[in-house]
């Protein structure tokens, strides 16, 4: 829609990989509709996913014993951060809807994504006990929403099968993460197993996934509540 803005965080190595093309549909929709599209590429930002003393600039406000935390949220209050975390915050301060574009590991994101998480949604710009879940700092009209393709296919990810429903993988991401830091979480968009299917069905995942951009703003986001995850 003319006048959001929207932040893709993409983690993938490959320009050609599905990961890389559901990105590029992304941008693609999105502008077309006259949004103002941003994408943070992690692995081609080289971005830093470790959270050590380098993300505070000058002087800890306990030299004697680091505590990351608490060191992070001091320096966030006295800005006091390193420029590539403040740089990561203003995208997300200015966004309207924030995209994640992964592939599954490990039942959860690559570890650059989830070091973009641990170092960008820090306390005191993200949350801030008890401003957490719906009193979240993010909490003012922005949504988010887990793009991301798997291995496992489709059966595998059900409540009988192999791995359990893939709504038990989506609690620690958006209710422990997104929800967490006050934002509406969109239904999460789920390629399975892009590379055992036909050249078809791949196509056919990345029209769907045209598709509901178009309407992306209309959206309402899910009830992201432990009845949602579990009660199926
Ligand atoms: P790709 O192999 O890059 O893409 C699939 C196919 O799509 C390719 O043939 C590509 O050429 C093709 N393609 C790209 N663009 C287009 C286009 N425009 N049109 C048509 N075709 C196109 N899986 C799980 O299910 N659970 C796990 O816990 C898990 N843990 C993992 C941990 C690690 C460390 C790793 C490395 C993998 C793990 N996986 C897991 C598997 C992983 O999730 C999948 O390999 C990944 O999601 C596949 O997505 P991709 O974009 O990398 O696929
Ligand atoms: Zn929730």
């Amino acid at each position: 829609m003319a006048g959001k803005k929207v932040l893709i965080v993409y983690a993938h190595q490959e320009p050609k990989s599905l990961n890389g093309s559901l990105k590029a549909i992304a941008v693609e929709e999105l502008s077309k509709q006259g949004s103002d599209v941003t994408v943070s590429d992690l692995y081609d930002m080289q971005f830093e996913p470790r959270t050590t003393r380098t993300d505070i600039v000058g002087d800890l406000y306990n030299p004697e014993q680091f505590n990351y935390g608490v060191e992070a949220w001091e320096a966030c209050k006295n800005g006091c951060l390193s420029e590539d975390l403040i740089e990561e915050q203003r995208k997300v301060k200015e966004a309207d809807l924030l995209i994640f574009q992964f592939p599954l590991y490990w039942f959860s994101m690559p570890a650059i994504m989830k070091g973009w998480m641990d170092r960008v949604f820090i306390q005191g710009f993200a949350h801030d006990f008890p401003k957490c879940f719906d009193s979240g700092l993010l909490r003012y009209n922005k949504k988010a929403l887990l793009s991301f393709t798997t291995g496992g296919d489709q059966g595998m990810y059900s409540k009988e099968g192999l791995s359990g429903d893939i709504r038990w993988v989506l609690w620690p991401m958006q209710h422990g993460i997104l929800h967490f830091c006050g934002l509406s979480v969109l239904a999460p968009q789920i390629c399975f197993a892009p590379e055992y299917v036909a050249l078809e069905e791949r196509k056919q995942m990345l029209s769907s996934w045209a598709k509901r951009l178009k309407t992306i703003w209309e959206e309402k986001p899910i009830n992201c509540i432990p009845e949602w995850y579990y009660n199926i």
